[in-house]
């Protein structure tokens, strides 16, 4: 089964490959030739995954699958959720990013966390759509190399780590991600 997967973050990629049985193949974006932006404008993480799937479907006649994830901070009222990315500027700067959340935390004692994901599927003019979602905490300065986004200064509830010092693997078998892609397979392996 061929399925476009509708992202350019290699980081995501290589996530959702590890998680994919073998008979599901990733088409990315380059190889079925969309090359533009994406447009995310919705106001919503689960508007921006429809948004992105049925764009490729409707534009491009593929089954395909996307996924939009937001950090949603308690104290922050969920914020900066749907706007994760561009959450300190249009340069879309994960450290940016990161050291503008650090200083809205600064002095708060409530650090709770989820990241949130959903996946989007259109498969043969249906539209399905998985949430996973992990609880944690926002630590005060950041941890580790590895991951993307906010994984330095995420710290999944019942573990000591960072997403950032994880390896690929076990970021994934609790993630977010990994939570809705699980979901995703079950429902496709049907
Ligand atoms: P997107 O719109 O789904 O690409 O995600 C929005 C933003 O959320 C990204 O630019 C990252 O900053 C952040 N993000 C998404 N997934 C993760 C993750 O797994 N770890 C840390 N940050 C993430």
């Amino acid at each position: 089964m061929h399925l476009v997967f509708a992202s350019n973050n290699q980081n995501k990629i290589k996530e959702i490959q590890l998680l994919l049985p073998g008979y599901i193949q990733i088409l990315s974006l380059e190889e079925i030739g969309c090359f533009e932006e994406i447009p995310e404008t919705a106001a919503t993480i689960e508007g921006n995954a429809i948004l992105k799937a049925n764009y490729v479907t409707e534009k491009y006649g593929y089954n395909c699958f996307a996924d939009d994830t937001g950090l949603e901070v308690e104290v922050l009222h969920g914020d900066p959720g749907v706007y994760s990315a561009r959450y300190a500027g249009e340069q879309r700067d994960a450290n940016d990013n990161m050291d503008k959340l650090l200083d809205n935390l600064k002095d708060k004692t409530n650090r709770k966390a989820n990241f949130k994901t959903v996946i989007c599927l259109k498969i043969n003019g249906q539209q399905h759509l998985f949430t996973g979602i992990i609880n944690g905490q926002i630590i005060e300065e950041k941890i580790g190399t590895n991951g993307f986004g906010y994984d330095p200064i995420f710290v999944a509830d019942g573990h000591t780590k960072t997403f950032a010092e994880l390896t690929i693997e076990e970021k994934s078998t609790i993630s977010h991600r990994g939570l809705a892609v699980k979901q995703l397979v079950a429902f496709l392996s049907r």
